[in-house]
């Protein structure tokens, strides 16, 4: 029997959903998607270490051994931000780059690392003003089951944010849409209205001759 086709599904199932970007993709799936479609290399996923470069591996049919080595070398541990709260300026800067939506807060008041939900991607420390936020190595080992409990919520979460910036840029741009039009039709009725005055006064003037 001829082999399926592997889908990015398939792929995106065993990746660790740190949704850090370090493949070079902006997440899992478009990794996934990358492999399935454009044969991206399989060695590109730090977060997932050996274990999961062997399962891509076997999904896309390819040797894994002359990656082994260095995967071993590169293997990132796992990790949770935590933000030092008497520090926080309350700016939200990294709320908008969590891909998880893991971090609480408000304008202008301390923020907080829901620490169940952070991927440890990373993410959030670069555009940190004031550079509070820790990224603190797991100490407690997970069971297997555990990490892929959290890939699950992470991969749900991902999804949905990425659902949600899609409608607020699509909003946004029918807003301005509107604005635009709306500007229009002003000139327009100004343009009526000074044509008006323009005519009712050549009237006038042709009234006087
Ligand atoms: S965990 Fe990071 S490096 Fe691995 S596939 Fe996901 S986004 Fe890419
Ligand atoms: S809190 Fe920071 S490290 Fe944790 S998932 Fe969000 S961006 Fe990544
Ligand atoms: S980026 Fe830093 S200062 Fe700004 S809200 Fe987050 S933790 Fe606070």
């Amino acid at each position: 029997m001829p082999k399926q086709p592997i889908t990015p599904s398939q792929i995106d199932a065993i990746l660790p959903q740190t949704q850090c970007g370090l493949c070079g993709y902006g997440g899992c799936m478009p990794y996934a998607e990358a492999l399935v479609k454009d044969n991206a290399a399989i060695n590109l996923c730090p977060p997932g270490g050996v274990v999961v470069l062997k399962q891509i591996a076997q999904l896309v049919d390819q040797d894994p051994t002359p990656y082994v080595q260095e995967m071993a070398e590169k293997t990132k541990p796992k990790l949770v931000a935590s933000i030092r709260e008497d520090e926080c300026i309350g700016c939200t800067k990294c709320i908008q780059a969590c891909p998880v939506d893991a971090i609480l807060g408000a304008a202008k008041s301390m923020h907080t690392v829901i620490a169940m939900e952070c991927t440890g991607c990373e993410l959030c420390v670069a555009p940190c003003p004031v550079d509070c936020i820790d990224m603190l190595e797991l100490s407690s080992h997970e069971t297997a089951d555990e990490q892929l409990q959290k890939a699950n919520i992470a991969r749900t979460r991902f999804k949905n944010r990425q659902q949600r910036l899609a409608q607020e840029s699509l909003k946004e741009k029918a807003s301005s849409k509107k604005s635009v039009s709306a500007s229009q039709d002003a000139d327009e009725k100004k343009a009526f209205v000074q044509a008006a005055i323009l005519r009712a006064k050549m009237k006038k003037v042709d009234g006087v001759r």
